[in-house]
């Protein structure tokens, strides 16, 4: 009996549960907006703070972030405490001053700051102002700069370039050409950024796995005159194979982290490319075995970088995710649902990364 009149009981309340809108509405998968989700991780595992990298670094991907004199004393103060010993200085459209500007502010700490300086564009077209860009490219190179970059195209040319942009201009232009052959001559190694992640050209819909990100920095291949992402990686792929004697660094992995197998295809086929890892924390540490196994096989060809302004804690995240073990942890920093997890490197991987492919590259172009 008393077992009946508890069924009665919960059946009433079941249909009470149905009927009741209100309540239905209260399910918080209706309510929470993703742009709103913020998960924490409740686990008991290890979560390590890393505060200083294990190996001395050279920054290979930064930019001009500091506004005043007291702004690069403070980066420095903060480099010497995280333990970067050298940050490039790209110079680039988006950011920071002219390239002579840029120069006087980082002259009286070159021990720290290395610059890097874009193409210029302007007049390209006839011989009179090709002969101008490759004086400028020399002329930047007598000033300091030991590379080229970035060098930024999104699918409409290189629009990184100062002091105009290269509205059309991809790196396998032939205008570009006696450009990419004056850095080899010069040995000054070209940085340049191709596309953006893979979920930035793919629908922004519910099936996109990089959307709360890929929203904010979508790339309209509508556009006619946008090269979709392959077709950029075709561009770049073009450059490094007929610019065999330049040395070309490909931003952010390429891209790529979402084909690493494709990337290693590359790297196997052209020995004068090498990739960065700047800014590609949550991209690279969502897939960590498959990138820790890139990242060791491929030890001799990655760049340590950045490219992520001047705090501390951004160097933290990086020494995080290369350095340690730790799982399912969430930067929320870095705009994604995903967790991440490190890849804990072994030491002459983690070396290599920090200082000694960057130095080797640098090593002849002083
Ligand atoms: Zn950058």
């Amino acid at each position: 009996m008393k077992k009946l009149l508890l069924l009665a009981v919960s059946a009433l309340v079941c249909v009470a549960c149905s009927t009741n809108k209100e309540e239905k509405t209260e399910n918080p998968l209706e309510k929470i907006l993703l742009a709103e989700y913020v998960p924490q991780n409740v686990n008991n595992i290890p979560s390590t703070k890393v505060e200083k990298a294990k190996f001395p670094i050279i920054d290979m991907h930064s930019h001009d972030y500091a506004e005043s004199d007291a702004d690069i004393q403070e980066w420095i103060r903060v480099m010497d405490a995280v333990g970067v010993e050298h940050t490039a200085v790209m110079h680039c459209a988006w950011i920071g001053r002219p390239f002579e500007e840029v120069a006087a502010a980082y002259a009286p700490y070159k021990e720290r700051f290395r610059l890097w300086c874009c193409f210029d564009y302007s007049d390209i077209d006839t011989p009179e102002g090709l002969q101008h860009s490759l004086e400028t490219l020399e002329r930047y190179h007598e000033m300091g700069a030991v590379g080229i970059g970035e060098l930024g195209d999104k699918g409409f040319g290189d629009l990184y370039a100062r002091p105009v942009e290269g509205m059309g201009i991809h790196i396998d232009d032939p205008r570009v050409k006696p450009l990419l052959e004056k850095c080899a001559e010069l040995k000054m190694p070209v940085s340049i950024h191709i596309g953006e992640p893979i979920w930035m050209y793919l629908p922004m819909d519910e099936h996109n796995d990089g959307l709360p990100n890929g929203a904010a920095w979508h790339v309209d291949t509508t556009d006619v005159n946008c090269l979709g992402y392959y077709g950029l990686v075709n561009t770049f792929e073009n450059a490094v194979r007929d610019n065999p004697n330049t040395i070309f660094i490909a931003c952010h992995y390429l891209n790529m982290n979402h084909d690493l197998v494709r990337l290693g295809e590359m790297l196997d086929k052209y020995p004068n490319m090498y990739v960065d890892i700047a800014a590609r924390v949550a991209e690279s540490a969502q897939t960590p075995r498959a990138t820790r196994e890139f990242l060791i096989k491929y030890q001799d060809r990655v760049l340590f970088g950045t490219d992520n302004g001047m705090s501390a804690d951004m160097y933290h995240n990086i020494f995080r995710v290369l350095e340690t073990n730790d799982e399912h942890f969430y930067v929320h920093d870095y705009y994604y649902h995903w967790y991440l997890s490190g890849f804990n490197l072994p030491d002459e991987v983690l070396e290599k990364i920090y200082n000694k492919n960057a130095q080797r590259i640098l090593s002849e172009y002083k």
